[in-house]
């Protein structure tokens, strides 16, 4: 019987103790925790000493603490259903966390108690944000196909007569070069969805780096020069060549520039440069401007997210999707009033 017990015991203790999700039991009438395992610490990173002399608010992020609170109402209210949740988690080093709890209600020494199953969410959460975004993107991307088409040629013939009308009037010219302009205008943003709609393109094209980039530093020098902006190239040696749809990858490159000039509006220098890290073709564009509030970063590739009086809010949704496409990364690095640092990373197959 002894015997019995014992091992009886050493399956729950190890059942508990080495398990993958964190757990806690807590009396209802009390605050703090009567046991934790040492998962639980490891998700927040105290030890179980540190935990048990915590409460479960302790743990949670400032904006949010009124959920546990009133989650322990209802549990001291009575209240003996199973309770499922989500909350930020705050670590011991500061980091948020995303936290998932399952709650049952049960007795501890002849205490009402709850035991608690707790899980970090973080990835799950992070996978699922990027799932909502591109979802959100081909959702946009099949609208804008069939919109942009119904769009383009009454657009062609009205740029056409406006062109024609010109020629013709003697005056007026400010009105057809502003109406001329924001047909342009119109145009370059049906261009840009249209991309978005375009089906998937089977890559078979290796397409070697630095020609390309030295194309589209080209055609762009002089919307540079006329910003006072310089760009500065630097490439290494033997870059490899890359399968890519060479168009789209130009339409980034021209974008992430444009970004960058367009964010120092009193002159400055822009770098482009292309290597290899980690078996990854790595292009950086660094800019000297604005720089993007914290807040901001967030929002970058969302459609329509802009701060410019002119901007489309286009350009970077669009070249997320390119270069996803592509199998690759786009990172953001930036520093208000020191500048910006977007790198793209490529896989070298
Ligand atoms: P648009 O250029 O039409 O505004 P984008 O999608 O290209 O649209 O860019 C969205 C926003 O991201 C910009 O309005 C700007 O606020 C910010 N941004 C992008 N690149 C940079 C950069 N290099 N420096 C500062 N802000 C940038
Ligand atoms: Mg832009």
């Amino acid at each position: 019987m002894k015997q019995q017990m014992q091992e009886a015991e050493e399956l729950y203790r190890s059942l508990v103790e080495d398990t993958l999700v964190g757990v806690y039991i807590a009396y209802v009438d009390e605050p703090g925790f009567v046991y934790v395992n040492p998962r639980l610490g490891d998700i927040f990173g105290y030890s179980q000493e540190e935990l048990v002399k915590m409460t479960a608010s302790d743990l949670v992020i400032e904006e949010e603490r009124d959920i546990v609170r009133t989650h322990q109402e209802r549990r001291i209210n009575g209240d003996r259903s199973n309770i499922h949740y989500q909350f930020r988690g705050l670590c011991k080093n500061g980091n948020r966390i995303d936290v998932e709890v399952l709650q049952k209600t049960s007795t501890y020494k002849q205490k009402p108690a709850v035991i608690g199953i707790v899980q970090d969410i973080t990835e799950r959460k992070q996978a699922e944000e990027l799932v909502r975004k591109s979802e959100l993107l081909s959702v946009i991307g099949q609208m804008a196909a069939g919109v942009a088409h119904e769009i383009r040629n009454p657009l062609t013939s009205l740029k056409g007569f406006v062109q024609l009308l010109r020629a013709h009037s003697g005056g007026k010219d400010e009105y057809y070069r502003i109406m001329l302009s924001e047909l342009d205008r119109i145009e370059f943003i049906i261009s840009e969805f249209l991309v978005l709609a375009k089906p998937q393109v089977v890559f078979q094209r290796k397409r070697e780096m630095q020609p390309l980039l030295e194309q589209i530093v080209m055609i762009a020098d002089t919307h540079a020069i006329m910003h006072n902006v310089q760009i500065l190239t630097s490439y290494a040696d033997n870059l490899p060549a890359i399968v890519c749809e060479e168009n789209q990858l130009k339409q980034v490159f021209l974008n992430l520039l444009k970004n960058a000039v367009e964010a120092m509006p009193n002159g400055g220098v822009v770098t482009v440069s292309a290597s290899v890290e980690d078996g990854m073709m790595l292009i950086a564009f660094t800019d000297q401007g604005c720089g993007i509030a914290e807040e901001q970063l967030l929002k970058l590739g969302e459609p329509f997210f802009t701060t410019k009086p002119n901007g489309t809010g286009l350009g970077l949704m669009v070249s997320y999707k390119i270069i996803a496409n592509h199998g690759g990364t786009i990172s953001v690095c930036s520093k208000e009033e020191t500048g910006t640092t977007f790198e793209i990373r490529l896989p070298v197959r």
